[in-house]
């Protein structure tokens, strides 16, 4: 049985500053990614899958209620997206991740600048992403909402490695509607030891 926990940032609010400012962090956490968690929990309670790890639950979410897949996408997602940043992340990918990322993009640079057209590109509310893809090579794509790779519903699937949130509440006290200026900075703050992690779990 998997237990569905609301985690602390694993940092203070204002420890991503002055990439993302404390507010912006106080109220994504605690107010959307809050009613995110309570919403899921309501929404899986009664339901067979309740206790299942998320991702089986995003690999049957075609079958599953709007409330379900949108309120689990967005307490995965949120949970990823705090895991992936970090007070002065500032360093760069290295070891089998760097490889791919040069093999796959030519170079961390040419990655960075798809991730950012897939995020601008996103029309409305959504999340950028570089996942390990079924066949194993890394690809950038993004989803609308609350969705994500994981789910069955993905035009493109497989596991996310590193995902950016791009609905205006991540990013619009400070940024208002300039999400490229958010998507540069952004990578001032990328937890690239973490995202290595994920990239090696994926790919084992
Ligand atoms: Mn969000």
């Amino acid at each position: 049985m998997t237990t569905y926990t609301f985690a602390d940032l694993p940092y203070a609010y204002d420890a991503l500053e002055p990439v993302i400012d404390a507010t912006t962090m106080q109220i994504h956490h605690g107010r959307h990614h809050k009613a995110y968690y309570d919403n899921f929990l309501a929404a899986i309670k009664d339901n067979p899958l309740n206790g299942q790890p998320l991702e089986t639950i995003f690999a049957h979410i075609s079958k599953e209620s709007a409330a379900l897949r949108n309120n689990a996408g967005g307490y995965y997602n949120h949970n990823h997206y705090w895991n992936v940043m970090r007070p002065n992340g500032s360093n760069a990918p290295s070891g089998a991740l760097l490889d791919a990322i040069n093999s796959t993009f030519g170079s961390v640079d040419a990655c960075k600048a798809a991730f950012k057209d897939a995020g601008i590109k996103q029309f409305g509310s959504g999340w950028a992403w570089l996942i390990v893809g079924k066949d194993g090579k890394l690809a950038i794509t993004s989803t609308p909402n609350q969705d994500n790779p994981l789910m069955d519903t993905a035009a493109v699937q497989g596991t996310p490695i590193l995902g950016c949130d791009v609905w205006e509440h991540a990013y619009y006290l400070h940024y208002q509607n300039k999400r490229p200026d958010y998507l540069d900075a952004w990578w001032q703050i990328v937890n690239w030891d973490y995202v290595a992690e994920l990239y090696a779990k994926a790919t084992a």
